[in-house]
């Protein structure tokens, strides 16, 4: 590693510090969502003429009109989804560039990732390689209707808004499991919903901005 690298490593991990601590000041309290944060090198998804921004709090441009998440909103999903118990096995509908399969790979046992649009799907892979993440699958799949072969889950989370909740994704939580996606068009809010055997209870939380759910792949 040339003394050039590792500066730029060693600014990145600063800037990662500094991200951190502002999560902690928005709000979010959860240890190890704050951990996995840390450990995960947000610099590296996004194109290298982005990377200054990387940490800052705002969704960056990944290509074909889609975005990496903002670090909050990643953070505050995982967080609510967390509250009381493990993540799982986890299922994340819109992989993107796979930032979040990477956080989310260091809080669930496995994490099923899925991107409809294949070329990002590509670019998530090589951005994941590197970091050697023994739990994380990565599948093209349109993931409203769920990945059937993988199912149950404890935990799904949707990183793209739809007016309704798929009815796959709900047959396709565990009993006792969680899912938790942005829901609206104009307006998005943030709802969870809660599976008991055959009782579905949602709960509303914050507002956020995603790109739409489409369905099929490209
Ligand atoms: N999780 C990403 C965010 C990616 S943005 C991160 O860590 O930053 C949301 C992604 O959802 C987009 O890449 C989009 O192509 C994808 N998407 C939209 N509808 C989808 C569907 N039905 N199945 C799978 N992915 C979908």
């Amino acid at each position: 590693m040339t003394l050039h690298s590792r500066d730029a490593g060693q600014a990145a991990g600063r800037a990662r510090g500094r991200m951190v601590e502002r999560l902690r000041g928005q709000g979010i309290t959860d240890e190890r969502v704050l951990a996995a944060m840390m450990q995960v090198p947000r610099h590296k998804f996004v194109d290298e003429g982005l990377a200054y921004s990387a940490y800052d709090d705002t969704a960056l441009p990944i290509g074909y009109q889609q975005t990496i998440s903002q670090p909050l909103v990643v953070a505050r999903m995982i967080e609510i989804l967390r509250a009381g118990r493990e993540l799982g096995r986890t299922l994340e509908v819109g992989a993107g560039c796979g930032y979040q399969a990477a956080v989310l790979s260091f809080l669930a046992t496995e994490v099923y990732a899925v991107e409809r649009i294949r070329p990002l799907l590509d670019v998530a892979r090589e951005n994941l390689r590197p970091l050697r993440l023994p739990n994380v699958r990565l599948k093209c799949a349109d993931g409203s209707l769920g990945l059937p072969e993988a199912a149950p889950f404890d935990t799904i989370i949707v990183a793209a808004a739809a007016p309704n909740v798929p009815s796959s994704l709900k047959t396709q939580l565990a009993s006792g499991g969680r899912l938790m996606m942005p829901l609206g068009a104009a307006d998005q809010r943030l709802v969870m919903v809660e599976r008991q055997g055959n009782v579905f209870k949602e709960s509303r939380h914050e507002a956020v901005r995603f790109v739409p759910l489409l369905t099929g792949t490209e």
